[in-house]
């Protein structure tokens, strides 16, 4: 059963407001395992296919495992949120060679199969939630330009890239994500479009 952004969107939050006082949700990614019943386990794979999987044990245990060798923390973060996402979205559990793949976990969107684009909305959202994101970008904006239009940035030469290289340096850090994962959220809520990077 397909479900829509807004729809996806509500989930995320219910958690959200469950489990998240303040802070980014990456900070208590153990709390919700725990509540959910998850085990996590990082294996070293050395398949640059394998990212992330949710998964069953034969005694039931549902695990959430990710590859150890994934370097950069925003991606891996990305991938915890991902897997929640299939397991709060209620998709069946993939079968034991069914993992999601790198082409299946993008921070940038673009994802054909409906389930992973599902699992990968409700990462984004789950990450970085609508109006924490919003006011915290648009604050910093704000403060940061002297320009008039105060609510979009469209990063399109020195003077804008300036503004948008600190936004991105604070925002990535409290929220956990990449800069891939930040931009696409961006655009997603209309807040900012960019012209190169
Ligand atoms: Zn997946």
């Amino acid at each position: 059963m397909m479900k829509t952004n807004n729809e996806i969107e509500h989930i995320a939050n219910d958690v959200l407001i469950k489990f998240v006082k303040r802070g980014g949700v990456y900070k208590v990614f153990d709390e919700i395992m725990l509540a959910e019943g998850i085990k996590f386990k990082e294996i070293p794979s050395v398949s640059k296919d394998f990212v992330g999987a949710l998964t069953k044990g034969n005694n039931s245990q549902v695990y959430i495992i990710i590859n150890k060798n994934i370097d950069n923390l925003g991606r891996k973060n990305f991938t915890i949120a991902h897997e929640l996402g299939h397991h709060f979205l209620c998709h069946q559990l993939h079968q034991n060679l069914g993992f999601c793949t790198v082409n299946d976990i993008t921070e940038e969107g673009h994802q054909q199969n409906p389930i992973e684009r599902e699992a990968n909305y409700f990462a984004s959202c789950l990450l970085m939630p609508e109006e924490k994101i919003k006011s915290a970008f648009l604050g910093m904006l704000e403060r940061s330009r002297k320009a008039k239009i105060k609510d979009f940035l469209y990063v399109k030469n020195d003077y804008t890239f300036g503004i948008w290289i600190l936004i991105r340096d604070e925002l990535t850090k409290r929220y956990g994500v990449s800069e891939a994962a930040l931009r696409y959220r961006l655009q997603q809520l209309k807040l900012a479009r960019f012209e190169f990077l």
